[in-house]
């Protein structure tokens, strides 16, 4: 079973749903008059992005790009776009939808491309926040919820492209790594 693996279950579905909510009105408001591209970066946004976009009560346009940074637990530190955007972004107000910023470097870069291709403004909206780990000067604008540094999965995030379908944030246990 999935759930024997996990050693702590960090952030409860329900908290992310009221989260999700929350940051879909704050974002609404936000954006009020524009019509923002969002872009959930695959894999780990689907289920945040899914979520989310429930809670987007203003005209909006989705979309998805994927790119590499992680494998395993630890990032490589280069940053790949393995699928980009099929579509202009041109003087569009663009909201980058992210399940974790890390170090930042994978933001990093996706914002500098997302301007490259002539976006007017790009902000990001990230389920999860691990600002002890910031090597870089980014930011989310809009924040699910800051934790410690711990690796974490489920709810999009994985480990070795497994967990993602666990419906909470969760810790799992030491003796999966080691394997
Ligand atoms: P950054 O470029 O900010 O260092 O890393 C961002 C990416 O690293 C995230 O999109 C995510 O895929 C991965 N990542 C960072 N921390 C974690 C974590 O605690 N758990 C998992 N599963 N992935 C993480």
């Amino acid at each position: 079973m999935l759930m024997d693996d996990v050693k702590e279950v960090l952030i409860s579905q329900e908290k992310i749903t009221e989260r999700c909510r929350e940051l879909g009105e704050e974002i609404s408001r936000d954006y009020e008059g524009s019509v923002p591209v969002i872009i959930g970066l695959l894999k780990g946004s689907v289920p945040f992005m899914a979520e989310l976009m429930k809670n987007i009560t203003i005209d909006c346009e989705t979309e998805y790009m994927a790119v590499s940074s992680y494998s395993g637990t630890e990032s490589m530190g280069d940053v790949k776009i393995v699928k980009d955007l099929d579509r202009s972004i041109v003087s569009r107000d663009v909201l980058v939808v992210e399940d974790i910023v890390d170090t930042g470097k994978t933001l990093e870069k996706v914002k500098e491309l997302l301007y490259s291709k002539g976006a007017h403004t790009v902000k990001v909206v990230a389920l999860l926040d691990k600002p002890s780990r910031r090597i870089t000067d980014i930011s989310a604008e809009y924040v699910g919820f800051t934790i410690p540094d711990e690796f974490v999965i489920g709810f999009g995030l994985d480990f070795n492209q497994k967990y993602r379908n666990l419906p909470f944030v969760g810790v799992l246990k030491e003796e999966i790594y080691e394997d």
